[in-house]
């Protein structure tokens, strides 16, 4: 296949006389053909996983690497004079997810086409996606991301249902992305749309628009503001509208393989990714009920269909709908949602598990009675969720609760992303990694081989380089490829704790000031968004600007300390950011982080964790050893019992700890008041001083401390090389490869 036959047949000239948009949308065609007429699993049982999100980064690049033909492609594009990283720059990034749970929705997705499972994504197609983020006046402001082109990776289909809300029907239409799986099969994602949207109600500048016109509003936002009811029940309407579809597509499908629906769970296994997708167990039982399966038999069915993974146990995040959201929005459910509620009442004695309780609906209650398995993300995520959060769950059914720790496809988050290290990893170890992550063990061989742990330093530096020429291109900073770089990138949440590693910078800001210079310089680099309506991740934001603005400016300390916030954090920006990383800051407060992801994305970029005893960090450390990550901070055990005991005095470590003091109070100084706004200022200094929810201040002087050994320590050159290997070598257990097999074998069991 050559990139030339394309640019011929579309634009009637050859590579070197198109531009690049043309070249980009021939590859666009070229690999979408390839793609089409790659062998698809036609085993009898398939599996769907439904998620709100799917956060699935750009896909050019990814799908010339999966084809296997990256390397020829870049080659006779350079031939024609024709740069292929300019050409990756001109694709939009599909803005479908929010952070960690859509982006695993995506490894996922990579993985099960790479194992050749008959295994398909089923999600929303939203216009505007989640929201882009622009930064002004040191304040994050949101405006909608329309990402979708003339020309894109997706395809319609004939597919279309009529859903049924109260009052009122709505037309969908299924459009599909294929998914390439490295060196194999390939699988698809769809994407349902609504015939009727409209995307003209949305302002260009805001993301404000009309919350109760369903019929045009449906899929323009993923995650629509809901400070408000008419913001949340729009969030009903999304979910229903999601799972409606899948599973009339899931039945449809079913019966084609030849299932005369008594038989489904021999044909389908559902995995219900976190809540959002719970309604689908009452509208399969419904769907049933329509092909003439009496209630006590679709719930026996549905039963051993549907499986749960469970992503959090932060409360705010187990979804509770009013029963007159879901009676005027789905009023067709509400019938069966009692029916299940009954059926559990009538079997259970404990009260806490019931799925209906003060007029609330209890979505992860649905799932768990009427799922076959609940799971967890991490092993100590999962332990909690057995022994604390859902031990009333885990003793009715302790069978079904098992752990699935979370993965990263190594395709994308090293080979796609650096190439420099998978050059020279392969050239150590040969390139059986790349379809056996365990291989990587092999490099341990090398810990005391000089030459093999310069050149991973040498790759570290270029992407250093590179990162520091893009950051002086699009947010005009200039960074010190030399300084050690921390990089703390997520999503904006009080419980992974920005606001820790800022007070740190404060920190520093001060000692230097005082002239104690750090070991070394140290570039400390945040990305992150904050939902719309959370106004103290919004004013965490604001803090952090402020101070990117002040330490940057100030000529004594802007040696020593840089401060950088990304505007617009994404998959796009992970990729440039993560390769260039010393130092990867997983610092939540322990017990509250799953999993995390990007954790293990760092790792196998050879950067170090920094990190507190939480999520998938303990796994991270008991793999690599304690000499090779840098870890502190109370553990989980301790967290929930000061949870339990209620006795935690943000201002008693303040009022005790002069640098907590110096630091916090520095929000609120005259230098701060001179850049940033006051009244988010006083906010924050208010909330850490009275509150701090998420016990920044106890783990702080342990954080200083740590991370400051980590600097000292990144000056052994040497050392650290040693350190960056063993993280890379000891990595292999994190692909999502290794995540899809155990699902399988455990969960879906798919021929
Ligand atoms: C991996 C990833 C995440 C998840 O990061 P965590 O640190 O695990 O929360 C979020 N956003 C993007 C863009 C990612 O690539």
């Amino acid at each position: 296949m050559k990139v030339n036959d394309y640019t011929e047949k579309l634009y009637n000239r050859p590579v070197a006389q198109c531009t690049d948009r043309e070249i980009y949308y021939s590859l666009l065609t070229m690999t979408k053909d390839m793609a089409g007429e790659k062998v698809v699993n036609k085993g009898k049982k398939k599996l769907y996983y439904i998620s709100a999100e799917f956060l699935i980064g750009k896909l050019l690049s990814n799908n010339l690497i999966n084809l296997g033909i990256y390397d020829e492609v870049k080659k006779e594009l350079s031939e024609a004079g024709k740069d292929m990283n300019v050409i990756e720059e001109l694709e939009p990034e599909p803005s479908l997810g929010n952070g960690g749970l859509g982006r695993l929705a995506a490894c996922f997705l990579d993985s099960m086409a790479t194992l050749g499972l008959n295994a398909d994504g089923v999600g929303l197609l939203y216009h505007f996606g989640l929201f882009r983020q622009v930064f002004k006046n040191h304040l994050q402001n949101e405006v909608p991301n329309p990402w979708m082109e003339e020309k894109s990776w997706l395809t319609r289909t004939d597919k279309t249902y009529t859903i049924s809300f109260g009052g009122f029907d709505v037309t969908s239409r299924m459009y599909d992305v294929d998914v390439t799986g490295y060196d194999n099969r390939t699988t698809k994602l769809h994407l349902f749309d609504i015939e009727s949207v409209n995307e003209s109600i949305v302002p260009r500048d805001s993301i404000g628009f009309d919350k109760n016109n369903i019929r045009e509003n449906l899929t323009l936002f993923l995650y629509p503001d809901d400070s408000d009811d008419a913001g949340r029940i729009l969030r009903v309407y999304q979910q229903y509208f999601m799972v409606s579809n899948a599973a009339r597509l899931i039945l449809d499908e079913a019966k084609e393989r030849g299932s005369n629906l008594h038989d489904l769970p021999e044909y389908v296994s559902i995995q219900i990714n976190d809540t959002h997708p719970t309604m689908v167990i009452p509208e399969l039982i419904r769907l049933l009920g329509e092909e003439g399966i009496r209630m006590q038999e679709a719930m026996d069915i549905v039963r051993k269909t549907c499986a749960y993974t469970n992503h959090t146990i932060l409360a705010e995040a187990l979804e509770k709908w009013p029963i007159h959201f879901l009676n005027r929005a789905v009023p067709a459910l509400m019938p069966i949602i009692r029916e299940l509620h009954n059926a559990v009442a009538e079997t259970v004695s404990d009260g806490s598990t019931y799925i209906i309780k003060d007029g609330l609906v209890h979505m992860a209650h649905i799932d768990i009675h009427y799922g076959y398995s609940v799971n967890g993300v991490a092993y100590l995520h999962t332990e909690i969720l057995k022994n604390t959060e859902l031990n009333n769950f885990y003793r009715l059914y302790p069978d079904k609760f098992n752990n699935k720790t979370n993965g990263i496809t190594f395709r994308r988050w090293l080979m796609a992303c650096n190439p420099e290290l998978s050059g020279v990893v392969t050239d150590l170890i040969g390139d059986g990694w790349k379809k056996n992550a365990d291989e990587l063990e092999k490099l341990s061989g090398f810990v005391s081989d000089e030459n093999a742990l310069d050149r991973i330093l040498d790759v570290k530096k270029e992407k250093k380089k590179q990162l520091t020429e893009y950051v002086r291109r699009t947010q005009g900073i200039e960074l010190d490829p030399e300084s050690v770089f921390d990089i703390q990138v997520k999503r904006l949440h009080e419980y992974k704790r920005q606001q820790m590693n800022a007070l740190y910078v404060i920190h520093k800001y001060f000692e230097i000031k005082e002239g104690k210079k750090p070991a070394q310089p140290i570039t400390v680099i945040f990305g992150a968004k904050a939902a719309p309506a959370y106004v103290i991740a919004k004013d965490i934001i604001h803090l952090i600007l402020c101070l990117q603005e002040i330490v940057n400016n100030d000529p004594e300390v802007s040696p020593y300390l840089k401060v950088v916030m990304v505007e617009n954090y994404n998959v796009t920006l992970a990729e440039k950011l993560i390769p260039a990383c010393d130092i990867s800051e997983q610092i939540s407060l322990a017990s509250k982080e799953a999993s995390g992801t990007s954790n293990m994305k760092f790792m196998l970029n050879g950067a170090v964790t920094l990190g507190t005893m939480d999520g998938a960090n303990v796994e991270i450390a008991d793999l690599v050893g304690k000499e090779n990550i840098y870890t502190f901070g109370e553990d989980s055990e301790t967290v929930i019992k000061r949870y339990e005991c209620g006795d935690y005095v943000s201002r008693d470590y303040y009022e005790k700890d002069e640098s907590i003091k110096r630091a916090v109070d520095f929000i609120v100084s005259e230098k701060m008041m001179s850049v940033g706004r006051r009244e988010n200022l006083e906010r924050l200094y208010h909330e850490l001083l009275n509150k701090d929810w998420f016990m920044t201040f106890p783990d702080f002087e342990c954080y200083v401390k740590t991370k400051d050994l980590a600097i000292e320590e990144f000056g052994d050159r040497r050392t650290w090389a040693k350190k960056m290997l063993i993280n890379i070598s000891k990595a292999g257990f994190f692909s999502s490869d290794r995540t899809i097999d155990q699902y399988n074998k455990d969960i879906w069991h798919l021929d």
